[in-house]
């Protein structure tokens, strides 16, 4: 058996609560970045204004509803 003191316990049970707590916190982190690209990858940008908008179908891309110019996904 290994003899650990209540000292080393506590150290060992606080650094890895710590350790759990800021790992949960980078995939969080990570997960949100990933939603936020997955996103961005949908939207359309307006040539003219630079102004995204999400198109309403994928095939048809209407014309920038802020400025009206016409917008092709090349
Ligand atoms: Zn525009």
């Amino acid at each position: 058996m290994i003899r650990v003191s209540i000292t080393s316990l506590v150290l060992i049970l606080v650094c890895g609560s710590a350790g759990l707590v800021l790992l949960i916190w980078l995939l969080g982190g990570l997960r949100r970045l990933h939603r936020e690209y997955r996103q961005r990858k949908k939207l359309s940008q307006c040539p003219l204004c630079f102004f995204e908008f999400a198109p309403t179908s994928p095939a048809h891309l209407p014309p920038c509803p802020r400025c009206g110019a016409p917008t092709d996904k090349s």
